[in-house]
C-alpha cells in the first residue's frame, strides 16, 4: 500500500479505536492513542512503533474483517513501522536495504564471508589455512589481530553512528521534547528486559500465533534477545581479555568468553527457530506472510551465525578450523553490518517508543 493511503488508514483506524476503546487494557498504544484526538504522521510512527504486533487488538475486535469497518490495528501498524524503519535510516542513501531486505541481507552477508576468506587465505602462512592450530593466538595465524580490530571496530561503530542518528530523527519526530528523567529510562528499560507488553495485558500472553493466549512468543523472543546480549557480552569480555590482559583467543570452554557465548549461542539457536515456527503458523490475516520476509531473514542470520559458533567451537583444534573461523567470522561481520538495515532496528525504534510513552504517560 501506498504512504499516503497507508498513513489515511492508521488515521481512519485510530478514530474508531479513540471513539470505542475496548483494548485499553491489551498494550500501551490504546493510553496513548487515548491522549490525542488527531493522528498526524508522527504520531502514527509513534503509535505504530509501541504496538508490538501481538494481534490482541484484532483477536477482540468486532470490527475486524469480515466487519464494513475492516479494523486491523497490527496490519497497518505494521505497514507504517516498516516504513519509519526507512525514513528514519542513516545513511538515507542505504534506506534502499530494507526494500528486498532478504536478497540485500545475503548480498552483504555473502560478501562479508567472501572477504573474510579472501583476507585469511592471503595473509595467512602458505598451507595454514587448512592445518590444525593450538594454543593462544591460533586464530591470529588466520585472521591478523589487528585486522579483526579494524574491521570489526569500523562497522560495529558505524552501525552504532545508524543507531543513534536513527533514535535522534524518531525522537525529534514523535513528539513535543518532554524532559527525560532516570525514572523514564528506568521505566522504558525496565519494559524492554521484561518484554512487558508481549504479557497481552492480562499476564496471560500473546494472542500469537492464533487467538488462543499463549507465553510462546514471549518465551522465544527473550532466548533470542538474552541469547544476542550473552553474545555481546562474550565479544565485550573476550576484547578486554585481549587487549587488556594479554590472554590470547582462543579461550578454554571454561572461560568467561566462551560459557558467555555458549549461553547466548544457544538462545541464538532455541529463539530464531521458535519464533520463525510461531511466525509460519500465526493467522495471516493480521501477519500477511509478504510481511513476514525482513523478520524471517534476520532471524535465519541470527541462527547461521550462531550454528557457526558452534561448529567453530567443536572443531577449533582441527584443520576445519581455519575455514571455520572465517566462515563464522563473515557471519558476524554481515550481522553487525546489516544490523542497521534490517529487523534489528525496532529494538532501536521500540525503546524510543516506550520512552516517549513513559515521558508523556504522567499527563494521562
Ligand atoms: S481494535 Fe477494535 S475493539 Fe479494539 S479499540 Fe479498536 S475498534 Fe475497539
Ligand atoms: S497488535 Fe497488540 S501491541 Fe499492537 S496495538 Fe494491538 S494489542 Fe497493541
Amino acid at each position: 500500500m501506498p504512504l499516503a493511503d497507508l498513513l489515511k488508514e492508521g488515521e481512519r483506524i485510530m478514530i474508531i479505536c479513540n471513539a470505542c476503546r475496548y483494548c485499553e487494557g491489551h498494550c500501551a498504544v490504546f493510553p496513548a492513542m487515548e491522549q490525542r484526538t488527531e493522528f498526524p504522521p508522527r504520531d502514527l510512527a509513534y503509535l505504530a512503533n509501541l504496538c508490538h504486533d501481538c494481534g490482541s487488538c484484532y483477536h477482540h475486535c468486532q470490527y475486524a474483517p469480515p466487519h464494513e469497518f475492516a479494523v486491523n490495528v497490527p496490519e497497518t501498524f505494521k505497514g507504517i513501522r516498516e516504513q519509519t524503519y526507512r525514513q528514519y535510516a542513516w545513511p538515507r542513501a542505504l534506506s534502499g536495504l530494507f526494500e528486498s531486505n532478504a536478497i540485500a541481507t545475503a548480498a552483504v552477508v555473502i560478501s562479508t564471508i567472501v572477504l573474510l576468506g579472501f583476507l585469511a587465505v592471503s595473509v595467512a602462512a602458505p598451507g595454514a589455512m587448512y592445518q590444525p592450530h593450538e594454543g593462544p593466538g591460533a586464530f591470529y595465524e588466520i585472521v591478523p589481530h589487528d585486522a579483526m580490530i579494524v574491521l570489526f571496530g569500523v562497522v560495529w561503530m558505524f552501525a552504532l553512528v545508524a543507531f543513534a542518528v536513527g533514535f535522534a530523527r524518531f525522537w525529534r519526530d514523535s513528539g513535543p521534547g518532554g524532559k527525560i528523567s532516570a525514572r523514564h529510562l528506568g521505566r522504558a528499560t525496565l519494559d524492554i528486559l521484561r518484554l512487558r507488553y508481549l504479557d497481552g495485558g492480562a499476564g496471560d500472553g500473546c494472542t500469537y500465533p492464533r487467538e488462543a493466549p499463549s507465553q510462546a512468543r514471549r518465551v522465544f523472543h527473550h532466548f533470542t534477545y538474552y541469547g544476542f546480549l550473552f553474545c555481546l557480552a562474550s565479544t565485550t569480555v573476550a576484547a578486554i581479555y585481549d587487549n587488556f590482559l594479554a590472554r590470547k583467543a582462543p579461550y578454554p570452554i571454561l572461560s568467561a568468553p566462551v560459557l558467555l557465548g555458549i549461553v547466548g549461542g544457544v538462545g541464538l539457536l532455541v529463539g530464531p527457530i521458535g519464533l520463525s515456527i510461531l511466525k509460519f503458523r500465526s493467522d495471516p490475516v493480521p501477519n500477511p506472510r509478504s510481511r513476514l520476509v525482513m523478520d524471517v531473514t534476520f532471524l535465519v542470520l541470527l541462527f547461521l551465525t550462531s550454528a557457526t559458533g558452534f561448529l567453530l567451537l567443536v572443531l577449533r583444534s582441527t584443520a576445519a578450523m581455519g575455514p571455520l573461523l572465517a566462515l563464522h567470522l563473515g557471519f558476524v561481520l554481515g550481522l553487525f553490518a546489516t544490523l542497521p538495515y534490517g529487523k534489528f532496528v525496532h529494538a532501536v525504534y521500540r525503546f524510543a517508543a516506550l520512552l516517549r510513552y513513559a515521558v508523556e504517560k504522567p499527563a494521562s
